[in-house]
C-alpha cells in the first residue's frame, strides 16, 4: 500500500482543489441544469483519464454518468464506483454556507455527502492507473439519490449486475465502512371522515383526526426493535378548526426494516389496516423504497479486503450498521457484494455544519484505490 499511498499524496493539492471546484458547484436534486453543470465538470475530469463518457439522459432530473476506465475485463472482475452529484442543498445555499476551511476542516454544501466521494473516486482511479494496476471500472455517478433514485435505480442495478463488488462512495460512518444498512419505506395514510358542527352537530360528524389517532397507534406498534424494525409516525395534518369535526386527516410514515424479508410483511401489514369507525374512509399508498444492505458473505470478504489493506497502511479500520439508505441497499439487494461509506470522513451530512476532515482525504482515498487495485479474491 506504501506506493498507494504516495501517489495518491502526490495529487492532494488537486485533490482538494477540484473537491472546492465540485462544491461550488451547486447541484440540487431538483435542478437539471445545475446538477448537470456539476456532471461536466466531473466529465472532463473523467476523461482526462481516458474515461468513456456515457450519459444516460434525463428530463426530471440531471443525467446520469456512466464514466468506464480501464480494460474492459481482467481476472478479478469489474467494480463499480457508486455515487451522486446531488446535494440536498437548494441554489444559492452557498452564500450562506460558502467553502470554507477552518481547523483541518472542509466546509460547504455537499462536501460530505458527497462531493468528497465523487473526487476521491477519480484520483482513486488516477493512483490505480499510475501504479499500471490496471482494473476494469465502472463509476456511476446519479443525479436523485437524495430523492430515493427514482430514475437511476433500473440503471445502477443494470450496471452492479456485471460486477464483481460494488464500491459505495457515501461518507465513512464516524471512521468506520459501512457493512450493513436497513431498508427505508414510505408511506401515507388518509383518512376522509365526515365534517359536522362541534356544537350544533357533533353526532352527526366522523373525525377523520380522531381516526388517524387510532391508526398512528397501530402503525406504531408495528415497531419491533428486536428485528430492527421501526415505524415512524413523522408528519400529520388534518382538520380545519377545533369546532369542526374533521373531514380529513393525512400521515407521513418512514419504515426501516433490518431483513429482507419483512419488506413484503410489513407492506401486507400497512395495506390490511381497517378503520374502527365504519363512516370513516382510509387509503394507503408507498411502500418499501430500497431493501436491506444484509451484511452477507460477499461484503464481509470486502470489508476484511479493507482491514487488511488499511493495516499496511497503519490505520485499524472498523465496521458499522446504520439505519439510513444509500444506493448500496439496491445493488446489496441484487445480491452484488456491496461495500459502504467508503467517501469522505467528516460529519453534518444535511446540516449546516457538513464538513469533511481534510488529514483523513489522503488515507481514505488509497484505501480505495487499493481496494479497486488488489482485490481480495479474484474471480
Ligand atoms: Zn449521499
Amino acid at each position: 500500500m506504501q506506493g498507494v499511498v504516495e501517489e495518491v499524496e502526490a495529487n492532494e493539492v488537486r485533490l482538494r482543489l477540484r473537491l472546492r471546484e465540485l462544491v461550488e458547484v451547486e447541484s440540487p436534486s431538483e435542478d437539471k441544469a445545475a446538477v448537470d453543470r456539476a456532471g461536466e465538470l466531473v466529465t472532463g475530469w473523467a476523461s482526462e483519464l481516458g474515461g468513456k463518457v456515457k450519459r444516460h439522459r434525463q428530463r426530471g432530473f440531471g443525467d446520469v454518468l456512466e464514466l468506464r476506465f480501464g480494460p474492459t475485463r481482467s481476472k478479478a472482475g469489474r467494480v463499480l464506483l457508486l455515487g451522486h452529484l446531488d446535494t440536498v442543498w437548494p441554489m444559492g445555499t452557498l452564500k450562506s454556507m460558502p467553502w470554507r476551511e477552518s481547523d483541518g476542516k472542509l466546509f460547504g454544501p455537499g462536501v460530505l455527502d458527497m462531493k468528497a466521494g465523487v473526487a476521491m473516486a477519480l484520483e482513486a482511479v488516477a493512483a490505480v492507473q499510475s501504479l499500471g494496476q490496471e482494473r476494469p471500472v465502472t463509476l456511476l455517478l446519479n443525479s436523485d439519490e437524495e430523492v430515493g433514485s427514482p430514475v437511476s435505480r433500473a440503471i445502477t442495478e443494470k450496471l452492479a449486475r456485471e460486477c464483481a463488488a460494488v464500491f459505495v462512495l457515501e461518507p465513512a460512518q464516524g471512521l468506520a465502512y459501512k457493512t450493513a444498512r436497513k431498508g427505508v419505506g414510505h408511506f401515507e395514510l388518509c383518512v376522509e371522515g365526515v365534517a359536522s358542527h362541534a356544537g350544533v352537530d357533533f353526532e352527526r360528524g366522523h373525525s377523520a383526526v380522531l381516526e388517524m389517532a387510532r391508526l398512528v397507534e397501530k402503525v406504531s406498534n408495528f415497531t419491533d426493535l428486536k428485528r430492527g424494525l421501526t415505524v415512524n409516525a413523522g408528519v400529520i395534518a388534518g382538520g380545519t378548526r377545533s369546532n369542526v369535526v374533521a373531514a380529513e386527516c393525512r400521515c407521513e410514515v418512514d419504515v426501516r426494516i433490518a431483513k429482507a424479508g419483512d419488506g413484503a410483511r410489513v407492506e401486507r401489514m400497512f395495506r390490511a389496516l381497517k378503520v374502527t369507525d365504519k363512516a370513516c374512509k382510509l387509503t394507503v399508498s408507498g411502500g418499501i423504497n430500497r431493501p436491506p444492505m444484509e451484511r452477507k458473505a460477499g461484503t464481509i470478504a470486502l470489508f476484511k479486503q479493507a482491514r487488511r489493506l488499511a493495516a499496511e497502511m497503519g490505520v485499524d479500520l472498523a465496521e458499522a450498521a446504520t439505519g439510513g439508505g444509500s444506493d448500496g441497499n439496491f445493488t446489496a439487494g441484487i445480491g452484488v457484494p456491496t461495500l459502504d461509506g467508503m467517501g469522505g470522513v467528516g460529519a453534518g451530512a444535511h446540516a449546516d455544519h457538513e464538513h469533511v476532515v481534510a488529514k483523513h482525504l489522503v488515507e481514505r482515498t488509497a484505501l480505495l484505490a487499493g481496494m479497486i487495485a488488489y482485490p481480495a479474491h479474484p474471480r
